[in-house]
């Protein structure tokens, strides 16, 4: 931190009370946030605060993305999905032709796009070798035929950069990332927003191509059959993200869970005064302290740009499982009050659940590690 993003921080934490904290219920209930936010928002030059000025970004960096990110967290947002819309950019500016940067980030950057990505299928998770999608060439045009599941950002998408196989017969390398703009898009469908465990104010969804055309320079880069590398290339981006909003989530409920033992009596005292909650509460901590030394690690890493897939795994898979654990001691400490809905740990315990499973689950972390003993 310097003065510099203290003052940013200033700015974001006042964006998120007035704009994001009021309409947490609301969103839940309608199950996606107003596109009115990202207006906002990126009037402010949040969304895209690490991406160039010259192409319509703030010109700061990863630092300036994580305090939004720390930001969001400490009031418990999941519902915002700046995180999608993050890495699609960071998809454009370090993989995109000249021409899509500038047709787009801009745009993204301003909030009058929002982008989604449409790797996930009902048949291939994990495992993306199994994606069925189709792209094929027709004339000067692409024929994209498939579906897509669990989207982010799927409802309000109007960007999504759609993972399909364009040479069938080339394996790893017949994958493509497409830039598919949704708007009026003949053949083009959103399916319903999926009813989740948590997360419940973040529009996830299925997506359907049916015979949807796009041009040639739809293909992200230059050249068909790069998707994979070009995903690759953008994980520790994305599981760094993660890493970071699960750190957040833990030391809300670590500030939530300390208020109310002190607060709540039983037996004559306390709560915060039996030792099995100073214990429970002492290991929340060490566990928030480890975190942020490894946070903090990850985001010096990735300001020198010194980051690896390794490093981002091991932040993903070990901030994610903490938050697990933290999130279930703390809402013991609640007793029953931690099961109803209207105590925030309850969405938290719920919000967390996932952050295990999406941007590649514990069990291809420690695939992905192990590669590296
Ligand atoms: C709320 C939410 C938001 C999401 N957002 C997006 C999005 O924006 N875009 C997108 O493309 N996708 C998105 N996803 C999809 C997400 O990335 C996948 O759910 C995830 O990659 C797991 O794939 P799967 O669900 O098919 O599970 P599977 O791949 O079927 O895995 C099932 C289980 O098997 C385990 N497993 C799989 N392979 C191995 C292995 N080799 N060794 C050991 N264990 C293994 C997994 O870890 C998991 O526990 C989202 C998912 C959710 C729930």
């Amino acid at each position: 931190m310097n003065a510099d993003l203290e003052l940013y921080r200033d700015m974001v934490r006042r964006f998120v009370a007035t704009e994001i904290d009021p309409h947490h219920e609301r969103w839940r209930e309608q199950q996606h946030v107003d596109r009115e936010l990202w207006r906002k928002a990126g009037g402010l030059g949040l969304l895209l605060a690490d991406i160039p000025e010259e192409y319509g970004g703030a010109g700061g960096d990863y630092a300036h993305m994580t305090i939004l990110f720390e930001e969001l967290a400490a009031v418990g947002d999941r519902a915002f999905g700046v995180h999608v819309h993050a890495i699609v950019a960071h998809y454009l500016l370090n993989q995109g032709t000249e021409e899509q940067k500038r047709r787009y980030l801009p745009k993204l950057a301003s909030g009058e796009m929002i982008a989604a990505i449409a790797m996930t299928e009902p048949g291939a998770g994990s495992d993306l070798q199994g994606v069925r999608t189709r792209a094929l060439k027709e004339g000067s045009e692409y024929l994209i035929n498939g579906s897509k599941i669990f989207i982010s950002n799927g409802y309000l998408a109007d960007l999504v950069v759609v993972v399909a196989k364009t040479d069938p017969d080339a394996g790893s390398k017949g994958f493509s990332l497409l830039l598919v703009e949704t708007n009026e898009r003949p053949g083009y469908r959103v399916g319903r927003i999926l009813d989740k465990l948590g997360q419940k104010g973040q529009d996830t969804c299925e997506l359907f191509f049916d015979d949807v055309r796009v041009g040639a320079d739809a293909v992200l880069g230059d050249a068909e059959g790069r998707g994979f590398a070009q995903l690759m290339s953008e994980l520790p981006y994305e599981r760094t993200m993660v890493a970071v909003s699960a750190l957040g989530a833990i030391e809300r409920a670590l500030r939530l869970t300390v208020d109310h033992v002190r607060q709540r009596k039983a037996f004559g005292k306390a709560l915060f005064e039996m030792q099995n909650t100073r214990f429970k509460l002492a290991e929340v901590k060490t566990q928030a302290v480890v975190g942020r030394a490894l946070v903090d690690d990850c985001v010096e890493r990735m300001l020198n740009g010194t980051m690896d897939t390794t490093t981002a795994s091991i932040a993903k898979l070990w901030l994610t499982e903490a938050e697990g654990r933290v999130m279930d001691e703390c809402l013991q400490l609640f007793g029953g009050y931690g099961y109803m809905l209207e105590y925030p740990i309850a969405q938290m315990f719920a919000d967390a659940r996932v952050q295990r499973i999406y941007g590649g689950s514990s069990e291809i972390m420690k695939e992905i590690i192990a590669r590296s003993l």
